[in-house]
């Protein structure tokens, strides 16, 4: 079995959906399908939950209304017969009336969580009832019964498997099962999402719990370039990438993989494909345990990074010092992405503020504090980069212009780190395509 996630853009229009419907039965396999919600939607609904946190209740209703009115249209172009296009404004009537009703309500974190998924109800109902219109055996499994987080909030894949079959076993006789990527419940039980880009990880996660042929992930490009698309001009998609390279790729920032979606499918060597929607012949990229040693594949950048130095002339590498330090992140749930030291610093990098203020009051009894913001963390990633002849001067030379505040490397034997002002980013990625790629 395998399983196929389309994007926001996949799924973006009527035609989109049509198209998905082609591409998901061009075989007779039997396959788990998510889908993202119907792009822009959930930008929107987060647009909705902020202005009513603000007690902006008209500006809310307002662009409720809107996206409203986008569905009617969507829905009267997506079916051909009148009896569908019923049955699917009842399902847009249905999911507009939940949202209507939340910013009824008083202004909860939970108000939030609900009005962002409900973009992915709305688009898998819908996209199902498409398939039934046009006879494809196919049917609906709620996300929110199976995905499950547990009590540290990370989707708990023994839970998540063992109810997955329950539902696969109810529905043995479709050959095509739909459901929503994004969506999941906390320990609490309560609504809650796997965090923007999420639907990528829903579809490692299942296809992990099922040992899934493949997870394949459906977007509006032909694969993971070598380079971030959206910044720099020539770039070109990778054939072949290790989970190890995916991984670190996904994590700092190439956008098109959600930073966690490597980790499940590794986990259990569940295949990983990256293919173009609107190339469907394209040969995108495959990401599996095979690694190619000896080459750099690829630079991502990941921005809004704030970078934290401890600075203490006596003590940073006496036993203890960086434990302490480290239990402040910890006790803030504050991932730490970088660290180098010397013997009087230590610099880390996070990529959550939330609780800046409170880290550097706690840690600033062990020495002075600076903080940097507005940094990037620029990394290479290929195997063994640094042990090809010639590569840490490639990356150094592009460099020479630019400021590097700090560098990591060994920490895995995929990826060399550079944090860098986020002011310096594109020139600094358009060099390294020169230097690495010539390009
Ligand atoms: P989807 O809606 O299908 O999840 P996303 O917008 O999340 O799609 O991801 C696809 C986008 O990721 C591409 O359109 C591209 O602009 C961006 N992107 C960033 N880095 C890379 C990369 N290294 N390779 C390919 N695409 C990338
Ligand atoms: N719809 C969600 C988002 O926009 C999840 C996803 O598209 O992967 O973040
Ligand atoms: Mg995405």
């Amino acid at each position: 079995m395998k399983v196929l996630k389309f994007g926001g853009t996949s799924v973006g229009s009527p035609e989109r959906m049509q198209g998905v419907r082609e591409i998901i039965t061009r075989d007779s396999d039997k396959k788990i399908v998510v889908l993202s919600a119907v792009s822009g939607t959930t930008n929107t609904l987060v647009e909705v939950a902020s202005e009513y946190a603000k007690g902006n209740s008209d500006k809310s209703i307002q662009i409720i209304n809107d996206l409203y009115a986008k569905y009617e249209k969507f829905v009267d172009d997506l079916f051909k017969g009148e009896d569908f296009k019923k049955k699917g404004m009842e399902v847009v009537d249905k999911y507009f009336e939940q949202i209507n009703k939340l910013i009824k309500q008083p202004f909860y974190e939970q108000t939030e969580k609900i009005l962002v998924v409900q973009g992915e109800l709305i688009s898998t109902n819908l996209f199902t009832l498409h398939l039934q219109e046009e006879g494809i055996n196919a049917n609906i499994i709620p996300a929110a019964e199976f995905m499950v987080l547990n009590e540290q909030s990370e989707p708990d894949l023994l839970e998540i498997e063992s109810r997955l079959e329950g539902f696969l076993e109810e529905n043995k006789s479709y050959d095509i099962l739909i459901t929503q990527g994004f969506i999941c419940k906390n320990f609490n039980g309560g609504i809650d999402n796997l965090k923007r880009g999420g639907s990528d990880y829903s579809a490692t996660l299942i296809g992990a719990a099922i040992g899934a042929e493949e997870a394949q992930i459906w977007t509006d490009i032909d694969g993971m370039h070598n380079n971030d698309p959206r910044i720099v001009e020539n770039t070109f998609p990778i054939a072949q990438l290790s989970f190890d390279e995916a991984g670190e790729l996904a994590y700092f920032g190439a956008k098109i993989l959600h930073p966690n979606c490597i980790v499940p499918a590794q986990q259990r060597n569940v295949p990983v494909r990256i293919k173009n929607t609107m190339d469907p012949d394209a040969k995108g990229t495959l990401i599996t345990s095979e690694k190619n040693p000896d080459t750099v594949k690829a630079i991502a950048v990941k921005d809004g990074i704030t970078a934290i130095k401890v600075k203490s002339s006596r003590m940073i590498l006496a036993y203890g010092f960086l434990r302490r330090i480290f239990e402040v992140f910890e006790k803030y749930k504050t991932p730490i992405d970088m660290i180098t030291t010397s013997e009087i610093a230590v610099s880390v990098t996070i990529d959550d503020p939330k609780n800046l203020t409170e880290i550097v009051e706690e840690i600033s009894p062990y020495g002075s504090v600076e903080v940097d913001k507005n940094q990037s963390i620029i990394c290479v990633v290929g195997d063994f980069v640094a042990q090809r002849k010639g590569v840490g001067k490639d990356i150094f030379k592009a460099l020479e212009d630019i400021p590097i505040r700090m560098i990591s490397y060994g920490g895995s034997k995929n990826n060399i780190s550079m944090l860098i002002d986020t002011n310096y980013k594109k020139e600094a990625l358009i060099a390294l395509n020169k230097n690495l790629f010539g390009l």
